[in-house]
């Protein structure tokens, strides 16, 4: 099957900053797809270049197993949502919607009609005739994807398109998006910083760091095989302790632990509390074992040890994770 979309060695520098460097990289058809990483690591400049509205410095682009040189962002079969929607305010929803058929000189008729079924497929029926400057957050938000959807791409890229929104609309949003995407069966490239939101969405994710991708894996590989102590931490916390004090032999190397993978254990080994902070799920502890600092989240209902008292934890062996490389 063809890639949706390919990175052959692409680089992007500006001046001497290298926003994306050296990047190989396939998206495949029909996968929800996340990059993921801090701000400035080069994620929004992959994604310009996906669009067109940047070029490489070197290495290419395919798009569809088609080399994207030159090509201009109108005729590249991908449409982007911006993080800041980037609605005309004064425009009414649905000329939002199809501002650009109109631009490609369609008809009004069959516009507003293409603009109507986007908005069905967002869940905005009836909404057209409402100003853009009058939508809540959440509605522009759908507003924007229906106007990405009109072109009918095959790939859609979104820019950090939930940042605006509070929690609960998020997390609502985070679902829509998903079950869309499966539904329409297009490939979804979405940038995010926020870890919970690319691990709970995408097939597979893509961790940046300085221009770089670090690793890409599904969700679950990322989270409990993290290939530096960079993804152990910035994906999730991670407890990243020296491999034979926690029995995994390998001396010299590096194992990561994940915090909830810690549990109170009555024949396990001995810590000292050093802190201890309720969390309403879960309750986070603050532990010393031997000179390393862990944390560990038990459930609140587990009777946990205070501030200076003594506890017992232990761990299943299988979910120490032995890094390779210690970057
Ligand atoms: P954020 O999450 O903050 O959006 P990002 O991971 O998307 O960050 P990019 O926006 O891709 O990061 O930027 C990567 C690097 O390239 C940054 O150091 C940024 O300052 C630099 N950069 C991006 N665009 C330009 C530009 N047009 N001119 C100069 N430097 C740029």
């Amino acid at each position: 099957m063809t890639d949706a979309v390919t990175f052959r060695g692409v680089s992007r520098h500006f001046g001497s900053v290298k926003a994306v460097d050296e990047v190989d990289l396939a998206i495949q058809d029909g996968e929800f797809f996340a990059m993921l990483g801090p701000s400035g690591s080069g994620k929004t400049t992959c994604l310009r270049l996906i669009a067109g509205f940047e070029q490489p410095t070197a290495g290419h682009i395919e798009i569809f197993g088609e080399r994207a040189d030159g090509v201009p962002p109108y005729l590249r079969n991908v449409n982007t949502v911006f993080q800041n929607y980037a609605l005309f305010p004064h425009m009414n929803v649905r000329e939002n919607v199809a501002f650009s058929l109109r631009v490609k000189g369609m008809g009004r008729a069959e516009r507003h009609r293409a603009a109507e079924e986007a908005l069905e497929l967002v869940e905005l029926a009836g909404y057209g005739n409402r100003r853009a400057g009058e939508l809540s957050g959440g509605q522009r938000q759908r507003v924007a994807l229906a106007r990405a959807l009109v072109n009918k791409p095959r790939v859609v890229l979104l820019d950090e398109p939930l940042g605006a929104l509070d929690l609960k609309l998020r997390e609502q949003m985070q679902e829509e998006l998903r079950s869309l995407q499966r539904s329409l069966g297009l490939t979804f490239v979405f940038v995010t910083h926020d870890q919970d939101e690319a691990l709970s969405m995408a097939d597979r994710v893509a961790v940046f760091a300085d221009g770089k991708i670090q690793q890409i894996g599904t969700s679950e590989d990322i989270y409990r095989r993290p290939c530096s102590r960079f993804v152990a931490d910035f994906v999730g916390s991670s407890n990243v302790i020296p491999a034979d004090l926690v029995g995994a032999g390998a001396a010299g190397k590096w194992a990561s632990l994940r915090p909830e993978d810690i549990v109170l254990d009555p024949a396990g080994q001995e810590v000292k509390v050093t802190g201890r902070f309720f969390h309403g799920r879960v309750t986070k502890l603050s532990l010393d074992f031997a000179g390393q600092n862990l944390t560990a989240l038990v459930p609140a209902h587990a009777d946990a040890p205070d501030v200076g008292e003594t506890a017992l934890i232990g761990w299943d062996p299988s979910r120490v994770h032995i890094m390779e490389e210690d970057t």
